[in-house]
């Protein structure tokens, strides 16, 4: 049967470029796999698809999971996945996530490592299986572990997403650096887009010690256009129905996040060791997934 390949709502590069990925290397060792997406993907992703001339996934239609074989990458949380997931038979994870909270009634295959980038445990596989790797596919990879890793910045890097790019980088022709912050620049720009898109752009829901806590984080290179709406961001935040909310803008060139949020001071204040304020530069905080979600846990939990 036919595998459908997808990672998580509001795609972005790691999620859509480790679906085609993955897909191509399936169909390469003689099994039927499609790359489909679960909602439109991100500008970044789109610049990328554009500059390796690769098709847009499909988006994956209401219905269609029913009796399917399905592969996630990239995520593994029943909040992230597709509504109906329940109806489709999962075979298989390929993620660089904390595990949270699926289960299944017949084994699967997993492949969780903590690594940067999903692409990067794709990369692995392509090498595991002695596949060639074409130009396009290089580039999907590439791009994914420099958006993932911020270019090597954020602390999620690893030994192997670095030898991946380095690698990687030759197949597809770029310079990784020069190419990283012009895929960023077309990814991060923020012209055109409202508050609310801005806040729901990469959203994360979480459970902390009972309270609902939503994490929005934007990276751009463009900072004062975000803080110069600094009231009307809050004014949004606060009427949403989040326990809490806190949206993080990161800055990949000076490391850190502006945080504007909804909750207590305090738990910002104990999370990330700043004198809480609407605004406040996080120094050092730029992974949601290894900083903001531990940090606030820590921090709900102790309050
Ligand atoms: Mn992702
Ligand atoms: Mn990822």
């Amino acid at each position: 049967m036919s595998l459908l390949v997808f990672g998580h709502k509001s795609p972005d590069t790691d999620s859509v470029c480790s679906a085609i990925s993955l897909a191509y290397l399936k169909n390469k060792l003689g099994m039927e796999a499609k790359a489909y997406a679960l909602e439109e993907p991100r500008k970044e992703a789109q610049f990328v698809l554009n500059y390796f001339n690769v098709a847009k996934p499909e988006i994956l239609k209401a219905g269609e999971l029913k009796g399917k074989d399905v592969v996630l990458v990239d995520h593994n949380e029943i909040a992230q996945t597709a509504d109906e997931i329940g109806e489709a038979n999962l075979v298989e994870i390929i993620d660089h996530h904390k595990i949270g909270g699926l289960s299944t009634d017949l084994p699967i295959s997993l492949r969780i490592m903590p690594v940067g980038c999903t692409c990067t445990i794709v990369y692995s596989l392509f090498k595991e299986n002695n596949v060639e790797i074409p130009y396009e596919i290089a580039g999907l990879l590439i791009s994914a572990i420099l958006s993932d890793t911020l270019i090597f910045k954020s602390p999620t890097t690893t030994k192997l997403d670095k030898e991946a790019v380095y690698a990687l980088a030759k197949i597809a022709k770029v310079d990784y650096e020069k190419y990283g912050m012009e895929m960023f620049k077309a990814g991060t720009s923020l012209e055109g887009f409202s508050i609310d898109e801005i806040v729901n752009m990469d959203f994360k829901e979480f459970d902390m010690s009972g309270n609902r806590v939503g994490i929005g984080q934007v990276m751009t290179l463009d900072i004062d256009a975000v803080l110069s709406k600094k009231d009307e961001f809050l004014a949004y935040i606060n009427g949403t129905e989040f326990d809490m909310l806190v949206l993080a803008i990161t800055d990949i060139i000076n490391e850190g996040s502006y945080l504007i949020y909804k909750g207590e001071d305090k738990i910002i204040s104990d999370a990330f060791s700043v004198g809480a304020c609407q605004g406040v530069f996080a120094q050092g905080i730029v992974s949601r997934k290894k900083q903001l979600v531990p940090k606030l846990t820590d921090a709900v939990k102790n309050i």
